[in-house]
């Protein structure tokens, strides 16, 4: 026999044991965000992918690979659904919004999309690594090279989180770039879709699901002119016939109180939201996904005066009791940290506006599934569910710290991180 056939015999073989492959881990605590409690010495079985069968008595059979994470807690993979991973943008580390805005031109505008796609591969990887085993990604990808990032992880050419992603960011005229020039008009597209009147509205969406996005997202204000309840109701009725869900960036208060009477699924932002149109939200169970920049972020983001803001919101939202999902929108970068463990450090910000570790996992993980209409096979360890299975030293139930330090990460059964 020669080596070459040795060889592909070795790695049919291997391919052949890996998809019939039971997997069994040792899980020294098992936590269930939904309930806010933690089991000991569990054993859960995983095959072809999904959660097989838990429990402190489950059998191993004879020839399964065992994991042991005995000596940590095991909890369901982590959501964040606001992230750009196809976007990167080098601040001056706090020198105001006219300095961003130039940034987010520079990352936009003048970057190629091949360059992004690649950032969107990094910045993949790197979100799977921190606990992210599912994202959404809410534009700014340029001519959809998210689409090609969420195809290229389905087909498992590079590692990722699952993604949903929104194509290109469907807005006024003009997009969220401020004083574009009138002789550059067009540097705003790509990365924006221009949509007017109710038929460029139901044109722009049918023009993103055929380009791949899983889910639209919209710009509500941010610019003189804001959609109206009835555009924001005209682009959720489309998007719906497509499928899909609609997520509204809303800078403002009364941007956030449009995009939950036009009927969004969540209300991006809305950093100063008031309480009563929290209370809308509650009603109309809009979840709120409040990119709550920890303190360092918002000055990265040259925007001090958002953190104070978002924490003080967030203690509202949850006083109010309105659906909370975790989201970031992280773009910035910094040296020797990650967009993983940039996104991660989010966490601090729900502590300090003084959000219980349950509550603040039941927005990484069930809430979020529930978002993104994925309640039924993420967002829990359950027999049925797909295995994205993360593990920490500590319990992020006593302290959510914790999440920070993740040293074990599954993805659809695959284990992409232990250490
Ligand atoms: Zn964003």
């Amino acid at each position: 026999m020669t080596v070459r056939s040795l060889l592909s015999i070795t790695v049919f073989s291997w391919a052949a044991a890996l998809s019939a492959q039971i997997t069994a881990i040792r899980a020294g605590q098992l936590v269930d965000p939904a309930t806010g409690t933690t089991a000991r010495d569990q054993v859960i079985l995983v095959e072809g992918g999904k959660i097989k069968a838990i429990g402190p008595a489950v059998e191993i059979p004879p020839k399964a690979r065992v994991i042991d994470l005995s000596n940590r807690t095991v909890l369901p993979g982590l959501f964040d659904v606001h992230t750009h991973l196809c976007l990167g943008i080098r601040t001056q580390g706090g020198n105001g919004l006219n300095e961003l805005l130039r940034s987010l031109l520079a990352a936009t505008a003048i970057e190629t999309d091949a360059y992004r796609a690649i950032q969107g591969v990094a910045n993949a990887r790197e979100m799977l690594r921190a606990g992210f085993t599912t994202v959404r990604d809410v534009g700014n990808a340029g001519n959809y090279a998210d689409t090609a990032l969420r195809r290229a992880v389905e087909d498992g050419l590079v590692p990722g989180p699952t993604i949903v992603n929104a194509g290109r960011i469907i807005t006024p005229y003009g997009g969220q770039y401020h004083g574009l020039p009138p002789t550059r008009a067009d540097i705003a597209q790509p990365e924006y879709l221009y949509a007017d009147s109710p038929d460029e509205m139901r044109k722009a969406v049918r023009e993103n699901i055929a380009f791949g996005a899983t889910v639209i997202k919209i710009v509500v204000d941010d610019q003189p002119y804001l959609y109206s309840v009835d555009d924001v109701k005209t682009l959720v009725k489309e998007a719906a016939a497509g499928g899909l869900k609609v997520a509204a960036h809303c800078a403002t208060d009364t941007g956030a109180r449009i995009a939950a009477e036009g009927g969004v699924a969540s209300v991006e932002h809305a950093y100063r939201a008031t309480t009563p149109t929290l209370e809308v939200m509650k009603s109309k169970g809009t979840f709120l996904v409040g990119t709550d920049f920890t303190k360092q972020a918002a000055h990265e983001m040259g925007m001090d005066e958002y953190h104070g803001w978002v924490v003080d919101r967030l203690k509202r939202a949850y006083a109010v009791g309105v659906p909370v999902a975790y989201g970031t929108d992280v773009v910035f970068e910094m040296p020797g940290e990650t967009r993983g463990t940039l996104s991660i450090e989010f966490v601090t910000s729900f502590d300090e506006a003084g959000v219980s570790p349950k509550q603040i996992l039941q927005a990484m993980t069930v809430n979020a599934a529930r978002l993104l209409g994925m309640d039924k096979e993420r967002g829990a360890i359950a027999p049925g569910y797909f295995a994205d299975i993360v593990a920490t030293a500590d319990n992020p139930l006593e302290k959510i710290d914790a999440v920070r330090h993740v040293s074990f990460v599954m993805k659809n059964g695959q284990v992409v991180r232990s250490d």
